[in-house]
């Protein structure tokens, strides 16, 4: 009788937005995608799945639908937002592990109570399975002390833990890997500036495989020009704006989350197709948002090219990275007239639920090997 050489594991990778949750199955070792889908609406009016618990349910019923046998699954990785100081790398979820991911809600009230809610769920439903937590975080631990800091009374840092954290972490990592691969170097020895460009942006500089600086920081709205948030303004704009509009510190919150950046500028669209679309109709207010979008880009990568000193590649990734060669050709034609060594423009498109995966059955092997 022949006997099976490897075992098939399956890694059910789960992110948790307020109201939806998307998924994905893999199976391993060929990191083959066997299922996915996204549940939305969750818990909204005029929508029938309560709360994240019934999206559970609901992913796991879609799951069956597609022949899955869920005691097959070997374990769960989940996205959280959030790792705060504690976290720096994929952490197997016990009770003390959630009760620190509670303790970081109020550094992202946003993120990281929907992500504890899908992983309470999933440890309610799939009983006895790995959970592990892996956090957008995590890559930016390595950022040194003088690149985290903001200069503002020390004991703020020590009372409240403000500094800059960064996001986005596990596509900035995938990427960085892959780019690696592609220039045929170590990823100890390479360089690279990487610019994940979605409907939130952000932009690393990545030294030997660590990140080193990154332009989002307390909160995912520093740095680049988003579709909804505004990046980098003087802060002194915040109070101004609450003076002469008598605005409430929400209605600021909502003006920089949610009313700035692409759609702000353009009063047009956050979506980067549209504002294209509507430059070439002669609309003047999306030509600017795009002008503004690109020039902190290329701002930031020259920053980031004097941090790191040499510069193998540039890799864009997200919607707009991948798909947007203007963006990629004029922070590119610069690059090679002011940086030395002629850096490469490169294309990857991001997988985080893949890293979510691989992570997470790294965890299951070093547990298997103990
Ligand atoms: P998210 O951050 O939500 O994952 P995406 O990475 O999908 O977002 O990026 C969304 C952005 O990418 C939107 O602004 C969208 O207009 C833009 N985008 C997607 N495809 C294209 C395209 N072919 N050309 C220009 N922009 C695109």
């Amino acid at each position: 009788m022949k006997r099976r050489q490897t075992r098939t594991d399956l890694v059910l990778t789960i992110n948790c937005g307020s109201s939806s949750i998307k998924y994905k199955l893999f199976s391993f070792p060929e990191e083959k995608v066997i299922s996915k889908g996204i549940v939305e609406h969750i818990g909204e009016k005029g929508h029938n799945i309560s709360d994240h618990h019934a999206g559970m349910e609901y992913v796991l019923d879609r799951l069956i639908d597609d022949g899955i046998d869920l005691s097959d699954i070997t374990a769960v990785g989940h996205r959280v937002v959030h790792g705060g100081e504690e976290f720096i790398e994929p952490t197997v979820i016990s009770p003390r592990v959630v009760k620190k991911i509670r303790s970081l809600f109020s550094l992202a009230p946003l993120h990281n109570p929907a992500n504890l809610e899908g992983i309470i769920a999933c440890q309610n439903i799939l009983k006895g399975k790995l959970q592990v937590a892996v956090f957008d975080t995590a890559f930016h631990s390595t950022i040194p002390d003088y690149a985290f800091t903001y200069a503002l009374p020390y004991e703020y840092y020590k009372k409240y833990g403000i500094r800059r954290y960064g996001f986005h972490g596990t596509s900035h990592r995938y990427v960085s890997i892959i780019a690696s691969k592609r220039l045929k170097k170590s990823v100890s020895k390479t360089n690279l500036i990487t610019c994940h460009l979605g409907n939130g942006c952000s932009i690393t500089a990545v030294k030997g495989g660590c990140s080193v600086d990154t332009s989002m920081g307390f909160t995912p709205l520093e740095g680049l020009v988003m579709g909804t948030r505004c990046g980098d303004i003087d802060p002194a704009l915040v109070l101004f704006l609450q003076e002469k509009e008598g605005l409430a510190s929400e209605e600021i919150d909502r003006i920089l989350n949610k009313k700035s950046g692409l759609i702000g500028i353009s009063q047009v669209s956050n979506d980067f197709r549209e504002l294209i679309q509507a430059r070439a109709r002669g609309n003047k207010l999306a030509r600017l948002a795009i002008e503004v979008f690109k020039y902190r880009i290329l701002k930031y990568v020259g920053a980031y090219a004097m941090v790191l000193g040499r510069v193998d590649a540039i890799v864009f990734t997200g919607g707009i990275g991948e798909n947007v060669k203007e963006i990629r050709d004029y922070v590119g034609k610069q690059a090679k007239k002011v940086i030395s060594g002629q850096p490469k423009i490169m294309v990857i498109p991001t997988d985080e639920e893949l890293m979510i995966a691989r992570h997470t059955i790294k965890l299951v092997k070093s547990r298997r090997g103990r």
